[in-house]
């Protein structure tokens, strides 16, 4: 297993303050539509687990974004706080709203099939098309 590692995050406004406890540094990122049309452009996610606690909950607004998961925004600024799978309830937030992570890597680019030809990265990650991405989540959605 993984050491625990903590970190903390914040919106633009401050509203929201997030700790959460179990990140993993290999983050992914996704290229889907959903993705792309929430954010403006790819979804940069770090897995944090389910071990996540917030102060300003009353500010975050959340809603069912497909049948598997929810999305989540603070009500106030508008930054994206996480996308949960309702399974696992484990939470994938924005790599950007941690201001103190160290030893990022892009680990996995998902959805690599729905990324647009305007953009590409030169990251040497792991990919994974929709259909490698239906089959082997499959069991979990
Ligand atoms: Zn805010
Ligand atoms: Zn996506």
């Amino acid at each position: 297993m993984t050491k625990s590692n903590t970190q903390q995050a914040k919106c633009l406004c401050g509203s929201v303050k997030i700790t959460a406890h179990n990140i993993n540094p290999k983050f992914s990122v996704c290229h889907c539509d959903a993705c792309r049309l929430w954010g403006g452009g790819p979804f940069f996610a770090v897995q944090c687990g389910a071990e996540v606690n917030f102060e300003g909950a009353d500010n975050i607004t959340e809603y069912a974004s497909s049948t598997w998961a929810s999305r989540a925004f603070c009500s106030r600024c508008g930054t994206h706080l996480y996308y949960r799978l309702n399974k696992t309830q484990h939470y994938n937030m924005p790599v950007g709203i941690f201001a103190d992570m160290k030893d990022l890597v892009m680990d996995m680019q998902y959805f690599t099939d729905k990324r647009p030809d305007y953009y590409c990265f030169s990251n040497h990650s792991k990919e994974m098309t929709a259909a490698e991405i239906y089959s082997y989540f499959a069991a979990d959605i």
